[in-house]
């Protein structure tokens, strides 16, 4: 179903979208910097939504919090009773102006944490959660490379409903039963052929942007590293590297995570929590018994793009990176993981 939305009527849309869920989107909170777009976050009122710039932080955060609760534990004599973590795993939301990348690591975790292994937490937070895709009608910023993985400015699939800017309305499409549900409100209202054309200029625009941007040919990226893995030209590219792992807590698809019991003094109660960690940090890989298999920097930063790029081609048929360009907008050393991909390639 194609329906569109005057932007004067926005403000009813988001209105009973928030009498029903809770609403996170790409908000203004945090310092806006010429590489830092504000954050993904929960939105009460509409002054603080921007859905002008894909955000810092991804919806990944709220499918798996950083330092989340599994569970909670309290020692009462010799039993110790079990209680559930978050409370929030039931709520239902509503994430508005995911971006076609975010949309598209979105189904990646779903492989991870749905079919490959099937985690509670996740797929509690999921089934509640309903999608609203924004497509891109520019290119946001210069490191933004979606062309080139296949994942954006449009998208196909990954979300409940689609909207793109038109000029003076939203243009929305459907996705499931539940975004066809929305569109049944009154403010919607049927799209014209002009519309449909309004809507597909302004992809165009944004694809032939990314193209003249991104010029390298991924298509036998992954052969490639294959055969570059002991390629002295990842020596230059380690000793830039600070191993701050920031390039991992940005990506929408890095999904390492290390797990801690945190007790109180007494340790009378305490929490299981999962928190996020990087392939970058030294001890990473350290296995028990001390041998650490990426004990070398050079290591675990080829590791990095070899587990965006070739591992998960491997494993789940498909790359891993979504070209958002996260990673090249927050290095500390301005690596630029697109400079990497070519070199390669060229080998
Ligand atoms: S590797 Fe970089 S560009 Fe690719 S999905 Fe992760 S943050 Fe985005
Ligand atoms: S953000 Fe840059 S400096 Fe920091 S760990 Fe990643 S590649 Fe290294």
């Amino acid at each position: 179903m194609q329906k569109k939305l005057k932007k004067k009527d926005f403000k009813k849309f988001f209105q009973d979208l928030k009498e029903e869920y809770k609403i996170f989107a790409p908000t203004r909170k945090g310092t806006i910097t010429a590489y830092n777009f504000g954050t993904f976050d929960y939105v009460d009122d509409i002054k603080w939504l921007n859905l002008d710039r894909n955000p810092i932080s991804s919806p990944k955060k709220l499918f798996m919090p950083d330092g989340e609760a599994l569970f909670k534990f309290e020692k009462m004599g010799n039993e110790v009773i079990l209680k559930d973590g978050e409370p929030e795993w039931k709520e239902k939301r509503v994430l508005l102006g995911v971006r076609p990348c975010d949309l598209a690591a979105m189904a990646k975790f779903d492989k991870v944490f749905d079919e490959a292994y099937d985690d509670p937490y996740y797929r509690e937070r999921r089934k509640n959660t309903l999608i609203i895709g924004l497509t891109c009608n520019e290119m946001t910023d210069d490191s933004c490379f979606c062309n080139l993985t296949e994942t954006g400015p449009d998208s196909d699939s990954g979300y409940d409903l689609l909207m793109t800017d038109i000029g003076n309305s939203y243009f929305f499409k459907s996705g499931s039963p539940a975004g066809e549900r929305l569109l049944e409100k009154g403010y919607f209202t049927e799209v014209k052929p002009k519309d449909v054309q309004a809507r597909s200029r302004k992809i165009a625009k944004t694809t032939r942007d990314l193209k003249s941007n991104n010029k390298i040919d991924l298509s036998n990226i992954k052969e490639a590293l294959g055969k570059t893995y002991d390629s002295p030209l990842w020596d230059k590219y380690a000793k830039r590297c600070v191993t701050c792992g920031s390039c991992n807590m940005v990506c929408p698809t890095c999904h390492c995570f290390t797990i801690l019991d945190k007790a109180n003094v007494g340790k009378t109660e305490g929490r299981r929590v999962r928190i996020w960690d990087s392939c970058h940090y030294e001890k990473f890989a350290k296995m028990a018994g001390g041998f650490d298999i990426r004990p070398e920097k050079v290591s675990r930063l080829k590791h990095r793009l070899y587990d965006k790029f070739y591992y998960p081609v491997i494993t789940y048929g498909q790359g891993f990176c979504v070209g958002c360009g996260r990673c090249i907008r927050h290095c500390q050393s301005e690596i630029d993981i697109r400079e990497a991909l070519r070199e390669v390639a060229h080998e």
